[in-house]
């Protein structure tokens, strides 16, 4: 294999779909070795390997990760993109729903990087990149559980790159804005009037439209990536200029 990954080995929780799944496709075509971890890890392109994983369970995560890095040999880049939503307001939700949630997008990338760091200590190019959101930068409406989560993840992502990074173990993470995945469309399909929330979710954007995955996917290369061996504890939006423009409307 040649390209930018070439020789080193990765994997992508939540890969079967949007985000993940264009991360998944485009490391493979940069030259690694991919393996997806996923509740359904179905219908994935030639050459990605496919293994059953839920990161809100330990024992999965650890069986999971050791045969993608015996299938793989080795491990040298893990993306934590597996994720769930939640909306509503901060009393919108009972224990159930706020442990569900912060289980599955916060404990569970820490599941996967405590699963993945006895290989990743082995690599001369380790890294590691989590999916937060401009949720954590932003105050949006109807979103505090989801928020809370993806604030958690954007800590954890500096917190972990300090403790690591002597070891070389580095850990960066991606803020994108709205982006055009299935995930969206199930949302935007439960709207009232799913034309006008589409036109209104464009609107909120500084560029007019939104994120595509394949741009994000191209962002998690570039934090991944062994060219990038300077850059640790960074967090980058990827978001249509939402977090930081002001445009007039
Ligand atoms: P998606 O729903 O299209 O895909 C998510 C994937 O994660 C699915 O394949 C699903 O099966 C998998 N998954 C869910 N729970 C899992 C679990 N417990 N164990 C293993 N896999 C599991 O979502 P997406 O829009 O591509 O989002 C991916 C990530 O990006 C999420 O972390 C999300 O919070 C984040 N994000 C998305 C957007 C957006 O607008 N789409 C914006 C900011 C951040």
């Amino acid at each position: 294999m040649t390209g930018e990954f070439a020789g080193l080995a990765a994997i992508v929780t939540g890969g079967a779909s949007g985000i993940g799944r264009a991360t998944a496709v485009e490391l493979s075509a940069r030259g690694a070795r991919v393996a997806v971890l996923d509740l359904d890890p179905r219908g994935l392109p030639e050459g990605i390997a496919g293994i059953t994983a839920d990161v809100s369970s330990r024992a999965s995560v650890e069986a999971a990760v050791a045969e993608a890095a015996t299938v793989l040999g080795g491990l040298d880049v893990v993306v934590n993109n597996a994720g769930i939503g939640a909306t509503g307001t901060v009393a919108d939700q009972g224990d159930d729903e706020w442990h569900r949630v912060l289980d599955v997008n916060v404990v569970g990338m820490a599941r996967v990087v405590t699963a993945a760091l006895p290989w990743l200590r082995r690599s001369d190019h380790a890294s590691v990149v989590n999916l937060s959101s401009i949720a954590a930068l932003n105050g949006l409406p109807g979103r505090a559980l989801y928020s809370a989560s993806k604030g958690a993840v954007l800590s954890l992502t500096l917190a972990m790159a300090t403790d690591h990074v002597r070891e070389g173990i580095r850990f960066n993470c991606v803020c994108p804005g709205t982006a055009d995945t299935p995930w969206v469309q199930r949302l935007l399909a439960q709207a009232d009037d799913p034309t006008a929330e589409r036109a209104a979710l464009r609107a909120r954007q500084p560029i007019g439209r939104l994120v595509t995955p394949e741009e994000v996917a191209n962002a998690i290369l570039y934090l991944a990536s062994p060219r990038s061996a300077s850059t640790t504890g960074t967090v980058l939006d990827v978001d249509g200029g939402v977090t930081h423009l002001r445009v007039r409307p």
